[in-house]
């Protein structure tokens, strides 16, 4: 089935910006540096890259009746912050598991940002001390059992909206988004640099390209930044969802190795946790470009393509495409790490 027959509810405000960071660019003497912008995809609570996976999940919610979307993740997540929004949106309810899993010990974490925005929202926010993982947690069964004796019909999502059968439709259709682009901007991407911890994003983005490939697209290199600083996991899901995506839209071929990359240097030891090179990266980008990049996930991709193109495994003449997936709210959680300067 080719991935235009996936029923698909629109989120977003339309193929999310694409332009060049010359200024970066040129501090870093080449390669040459674009971004594509899901951090401002939507207008549903700044969007994100998880509003484009559920323009797929939505279509299945509705098609079931549900009433209530239940989903989980950190404190700070930015996933669920997106769930909520894209239920105030369709007028249906959301239950919100936030676990402790980050250990950041900000007095505000579990008020402001992301979880401020959720309550705002009208979610059912429940803190629970649980730590990180993404599978399966008892207290999100518990949640999806609650609503169910409230009478109410609860909808599902994982966390990150990864570990569901439609999880990866929305980066695959964000490879095809990127053609039409450079097709009419005139360029060729031969690079992606893409943060994963989730892993349906990157694994949506192989799957697509893969299918470009079958249509006769030049090959190119989808660079996964791993933030979760559990490689293998990572590495394991986005190869799982990625062969599942390709076959769910009708790529004839098993995927090869070197079209999943998934890369470790700059996760720092914990989720959420941003180490040297995750700061420098983020007032680096918004030095000279005014792009806001965050501690949890873009900054660590950030500083993973600022590496690479300083070490040359990204080579200079190449055409470098960082996938800003949001999660600038977070930051709210972080003000000590940008102290008062004089
Ligand atoms: C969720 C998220 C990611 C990681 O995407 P996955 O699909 O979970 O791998 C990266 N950046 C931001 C801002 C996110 O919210």
């Amino acid at each position: 089935m080719a991935l235009s027959a996936f029923p698909r509810h629109p989120l977003t405000f339309g193929p999310s910006p694409v332009h060049p960071l010359p200024r970066l660019t040129a501090h870093l003497g080449g390669a040459s540096i674009w971004a594509k912008r899901e951090d401002c995809n939507a207008g549903l609570a700044y969007g994100g890259n998880k509003t484009r996976k559920l323009e797929y999940i939505v279509p299945d919610a509705l098609a079931q009746g549900a009433d209530t979307l239940v989903s989980i993740g950190g404190y700070q997540s930015n996933h669920t912050r997106q769930v909520a929004a894209v239920a105030a949106s369709l007028g249906l309810k959301a239950v919100l598991v936030q676990e402790n899993w980050v250990d950041w010990h900000d007095c505000v974490n579990d008020r402001v940002g992301n979880i401020m925005l959720s309550r705002i929202m009208g979610a059912e926010v429940r803190l629970d001390p649980a730590g990180f993982g993404i599978g399966v947690k008892e207290s999100w069964t518990r949640a999806i059992e609650d609503v169910k004796q409230r009478g109410g019909i609860p909808y599902a999502i994982p966390a990150g909206a990864s570990d569901h059968r439609l999880g990866g439709l929305g980066f695959a259709r964000w490879a095809y988004e990127v053609e039409r682009q450079e097709h009419d901007l005139g360029v060729f991407f031969d690079t992606i640099v893409v943060c994963s911890v989730t892993g349906s994003t990157q694994a949506g983005m192989i799957a697509g390209f893969a299918a470009l490939e079958e249509a006769g697209a030049r090959p190119r290199r989808v660079i996964g930044i791993d933030a979760s600083a559990k490689i293998a996991e990572t590495r394991a899901q986005v190869t799982r969802i990625a062969t599942a995506t390709a076959a769910l839209i009708g790529v004839p071929r098993p995927l090869r190795d070197d079209e999943i990359t998934v890369l470790p240097a700059w996760s720092g030891d914990h989720y959420g946790i941003p180490v040297a090179s995750t700061l420098d990266a983020i007032r680096l980008t918004g030095r000279l470009e005014g792009m806001i990049i965050d501690p949890v996930y873009e900054g660590k991709s950030m500083a993973a393509l600022i590496d690479l193109v300083t070490s040359g495994d990204i080579p200079k003449n190449a055409t470098v495409l960082y996938a800003h997936l949001g999660g600038q709210p977070a930051l709210n959680a972080y003000s000590g790490l940008f102290p008062h300067t004089t």
